[in-house]
């Protein structure tokens, strides 16, 4: 029922987690995928061969997105490659532990720029095409965190916040321009992010016991979503912030 046939997808941290759980649904929908990462080569490398597999083109590029330099290198590689950027999902991201008192400027910076100034260069550069072509989808990831808080992590906290605002100040700006942008609010997903935090069998049945569908999501859970909200289903959604987290927190 999704076709996405003749798009190009850009998925930022696309070598892992739910960035590639969404990379290989856009690839398995038709769509052509640049795969970005940060450091690990052999997982973006993996994710390319899944997607071809699955007869889509796919290119992996390296870029840090807390850099602006790397973020335009990554979209002049696409777009040599491409030509277009139909579709972005702006879902690169670090969640690191730190209390208040500890939080000092140089952590707040990092996650501030990989999170937030990262989802603004990358959303920056697809409007300025989007708005060329007259049509685009973003979908940005951010967090329950960003809508309810989360103890021990005010940083991340603020920078998932910040996405939500960002992504409905756009989602008024690129509509008239024919731009959908949207986010999906991710609740706990097994992925490396969250190991650790899911490692400890207690805590993982606390965390259970906090979620009304009893159970934490795969990465795939989070990826569905991410594809019908770049595909046509949702074509007069917009501003939307959706809530893929088992029911744990039930923001309208
Ligand atoms: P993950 O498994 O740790 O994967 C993170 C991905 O982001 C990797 O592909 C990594 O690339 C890439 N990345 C990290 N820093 C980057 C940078 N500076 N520039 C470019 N790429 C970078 O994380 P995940 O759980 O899939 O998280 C994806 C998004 O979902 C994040 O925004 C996260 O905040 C959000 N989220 C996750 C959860 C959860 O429970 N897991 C819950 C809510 C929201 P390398 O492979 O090269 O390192």
């Amino acid at each position: 029922m999704i076709d996405l046939k003749d798009k190009v997808a850009m998925v930022t941290g696309g070598s892992r987690g739910i960035g590639a759980a969404a990379s290989i649904a856009l690839a398995r929908a038709g769509a052509s995928v640049v795969v970005n990462y940060a450091h690990r080569e052999e997982a973006a490398a993996e994710v390319i061969s899944q997607a071809r597999a699955h007869g889509a083109k796919a290119i992996a590029v390296r870029a840090d997105v807390a850099r602006v330099d790397d973020v335009q290198r990554l979209f002049d590689i696409a777009l040599a490659q491409f030509g277009r950027i139909d579709v972005l999902v702006a879902n690169a991201g670090i969640w690191k532990r730190a209390e208040i008192e500890r939080l000092d400027e140089k952590e707040w910076q990092e996650t501030i720029d990989i999170n937030l100034k990262g989802v603004y260069t990358c959303c920056r550069l697809a409007a300025i095409e989007m708005k060329k072509q007259g049509s685009g989808r973003i979908i940005t990831v951010s967090s329950t965190a960003g809508q309810r808080g989360e103890a021990f992590y005010s940083h991340y906290a603020a920078s998932k916040g910040g996405v939500i605002s960002f992504t409905k100040a756009l989602a008024s700006e690129l509509g008239p321009s024919g731009i959908t942008v949207n986010s999906v609010a991710a609740g706990w997903v097994f992925t490396d992010l969250s190991a650790e935090a899911l490692q400890d069998k207690q805590e993982l049945e606390k965390i259970v016991a906090a979620i009304p569908l009893r159970r934490v999501a795969t990465p795939e859970d989070i990826a569905g979503p991410i594809l019908f909200l770049a595909s046509d289903l949702a074509r007069h959604i917009t501003g939307e912030i959706l809530n893929v987290n088992g029911g744990s927190v039930l923001c309208g």
